[in-house]
């Protein structure tokens, strides 16, 4: 595994290697996680499944996203589902033509339509692309999940002091008012789930099972078993 930032052009050119995009998002995680927390997620779930693939290479994680959900709080930064879009476009067409094939690695829920249309036009382009979701089975957002995740990989970035209970109502039952007013209007800290409790050791678990289940997918689809995007 090696990281396209640092590698040189000559050792690229040799490699033959599958590129790793991590996409996340700069948006608010609630009091107590930094704003770069998905691109942070997103970082170490691409860099766990090139670690298990030969010769793949990790690119500089894109740390915008589509986060309009998370409007209304201060830090929030988003690029909207168009612009993610086009950028993943641009960036998968362009890295074809070093590598054999591109995997994008979301780390934002919100990611989720844009890549999926981004994927699913390289492939019908011809390229091998795929985009590759990892699911914690956890709350929604800013909660345990996160903050588990967060202490694992960055621990000195979570503000314990300020952990604090968000909306607990589940996520089904709050869609509908979340697309329509986001967020803030459902939970004013901007936490949906409950991060109290959370701790160092469930982040490395979550991480290695969500890794795990998705290196195998991947691995099948790199060897040509399995082709679907
Ligand atoms: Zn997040």
């Amino acid at each position: 595994m090696s990281e396209l930032a640092a590698a040189t052009s000559p050792e690229l050119a040799r490699s033959g290697g599958v590129l790793l995009v991590p996409v996340g998002s700069t948006e608010q995680h609630g009091p107590h996680l930094p704003l770069g927390t998905d691109t942070l997620v997103a970082e170490a779930v691409a860099r766990r499944l090139a670690a298990g693939l030969p010769g793949a290479v990790v690119a500089p994680a894109l740390p915008y996203g589509s986060s309009g959900e998370h409007a209304g709080f201060a830090g929030t930064v988003s690029i909207g589902q168009e612009a993610l879009e086009a950028v993943v476009v641009e960036l998968g067409r362009s890295a074809s033509a070093t590598f054999p094939a591109v995997v994008v690695v979301s780390g934002h829920g919100g990611n989720a339509a844009p890549l999926r249309r981004a994927v699913g036009r390289l492939v019908a382009e011809g390229r091998r692309a795929r985009l590759v979701a990892p699911a914690f089975h956890g709350d929604a957002h800013a909660g345990r999940t996160e903050t588990a995740l967060l202490l694992a990989l960055a621990p000195s970035l979570v503000r314990s002091e300020q952990v604090a209970a968000g909306v607990t109502t589940s996520l089904p039952e709050l869609l509908p008012e979340l697309r329509r007013s986001g967020v803030a209007a459902v939970s004013p800290n901007g936490v949906l789930g409950d991060p109290r409790g959370a701790t160092a050791e469930e982040g490395h678990a979550l991480l290695e099972a969500a890794v795990a289940g998705l290196a195998a997918d991947l691995r099948a689809w790199l060897d040509g078993q399995e082709v679907a995007p």
